[in-house]
């Protein structure tokens, strides 16, 4: 880790466990990736899929990502903005898509903890405990006792976590839903842009602990898609698209898969 007043800097082979990073970054002090706490997977995909949870994506984090060419095996650095990191989004998705193998994430990290405490139900879950000003040891604990209540384990219950990203609608389409259903969750991108949880149009379209042949809904976070035992591929798809259409069919409004779907 490399260091300076403010920041440090922490490169991390892209083979190592993301979690492994942001348990060792509370542990040293380092902050920013708190709410990021027990996403599966390597630092490799946070570079590609820009994670995120809690209001923290990956791209807060990410300093530089190395990586090899793999026609030419040729080492590149790409600075943040070259990844045009967004919502789950990255270059790596599109136009890099097989041409580069990620060798490593530098992330950069704060040495003061600023916490982020302002999503989901960090919170109340904080205040049910009596925690007003959480040390970054207890906001990675709660972190991951919300998502034990709310996600299967892969290793129990098959699932790829959120299988649907959020849309983010104009203002207007929210407005015009929001006088619809009065108690509809939102999330305010900026003034003219709204996220709306597509867990929660899953649910009030029905879904919710509802499987379609083997594969189904979860039934504590709509979001989730789970394989209730021996579900194929086909059957996933199928699944996701019927839910596709009834969202689109009750909200006008379309949802795309967070996963990527070969
Ligand atoms: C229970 C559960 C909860 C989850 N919660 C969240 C969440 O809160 N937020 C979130 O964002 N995601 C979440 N996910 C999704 C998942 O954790 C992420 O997509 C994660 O990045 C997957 O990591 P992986 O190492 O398994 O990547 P893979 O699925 O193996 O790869 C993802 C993509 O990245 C590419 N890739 C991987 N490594 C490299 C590399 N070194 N170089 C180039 N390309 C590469 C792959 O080709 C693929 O296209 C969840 C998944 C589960 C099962």
């Amino acid at each position: 880790a490399l260091c300076n007043p403010d920041w440090v800097f922490l490169s991390c082979g892209s083979g190592e466990v993301f979690d492994d990073v942001v348990a060792y970054a509370v542990e040293h002090g380092y902050h920013g990736a708190e709410n990021l706490s027990i996403i599966p997977g390597e630092v490799g995909a946070s570079a590609v899929q820009n994670i995120g949870a809690y209001g923290v994506e990956a791209k807060d984090i990410i300093y530089k990502v190395e990586a090899v060419e793999i026609a030419t095996g040729r080492v590149v650095v790409f600075d943040n903005a070259d990844c045009e990191y967004s919502y789950r989004q990255s270059k790596f998705k599109h136009e890099w898509k097989d041409k580069y193998l990620v060798t490593h994430v530098i992330y950069r990290l704060q040495k003061t903890f600023r916490p982020d405490l302002d999503y989901g139900n960090i919170r109340s879950a904080l205040e049910a405990k009596h925690i007003a000003e959480p040390t970054a040891q207890q906001l990675r604990d709660v972190i991951i006792e919300i998502r034990e209540a709310k996600l299967p384990d892969p290793k129990v219950l098959g699932n790829a976590g959120s299988f649907f990203m959020n849309p983010i609608v104009e203002k207007a389409k929210y407005e015009e839903l929001a006088a619809l259903y009065p108690g509809m969750p939102h999330y305010t991108i900026d003034e003219s842009h709204e996220k709306i949880p597509a867990g929660w149009m899953i649910d009030q379209c029905g879904w919710k602990g509802k499987s379609l042949g083997r594969a189904g809904v979860h039934d504590k976070q709509a979001l989730v898609l789970v394989n209730r035992g021996g579900a194929t591929g086909e059957e996933i798809v199928k699944l996701c698209e019927t839910i596709q259409e009834d969202v689109k069919q009750k909200f006008g409004i379309e949802i795309h898969p967070e996963v990527n779907v070969k």
